[in-house]
């Protein structure tokens, strides 16, 4: 035969709503926290809080809600916030370019190394890899330096765009794996 307040406990985690005395007091005395913070003390959910918190016409004061803001804006920095990519913005060819931004980079980034190379200013070597003399391409690890180039044969060039693109996507893969 359950104990009584077992019984309460059960039913409560059922209907997922209605909360202890203890619970209550745990809502009541941080209040400047937010719905979330507080559910997770006590877990529940953060509706269930707000569900609570209207049903009995509980409001918080103009300097409650100021500290959940500010908490809310703390834990939303660096990679806490839901935009984080990794830190990627400090990555050349940053993502938050658009892509026909990007596109429009490569492209005169390419035209670039191919007057410089008609001008004399940059002159094909073999690939940095494997030494081949033939099909050298100039790449780009980053398309906003565009004099800054890698000679690499056509295969190993095609291997240093996947590995920039991984890298773009995630750049905890190492630049030089190969
Ligand atoms: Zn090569």
């Amino acid at each position: 035969m359950m104990e009584t307040n077992q019984l309460n406990f059960v039913s409560s985690l059922v209907r997922g709503y209605g909360f202890t005395e203890r619970e209550e007091n745990v809502i009541l005395s941080n209040l400047s926290l937010s719905n979330k913070e507080i559910g997770k003390m006590i877990f529940r959910t953060e509706a269930s809080i707000r569900k609570f918190l209207n049903k009995k016409g509980i409001k918080r004061s103009k300097f409650q809600l100021a500290a959940i803001r500010s908490q809310v804006a703390e834990n939303q920095k660096g990679e806490h916030n839901p935009n984080w990519r990794n830190g990627s913005s400090k990555f050349p060819y940053r993502y938050k370019k658009s892509r026909a931004i990007k596109d429009k980079i490569k492209i005169l980034a390419r035209e670039k190394v191919r007057r410089a190379i008609l001008r004399g200013a940059l002159i094909p070597q073999p690939c940095e890899v494997c030494g081949k003399l033939e099909n050298i391409e100039g790449h780009h690890w980053d398309y906003t330096k565009p004099l800054e180039v890698n000679w690499l044969c056509k295969e190993h060039h095609i291997k240093a765009d996947q590995q920039r693109r991984a890298i773009e996507c995630n750049f905890t893969v190492s630049r030089y794996d190969s």
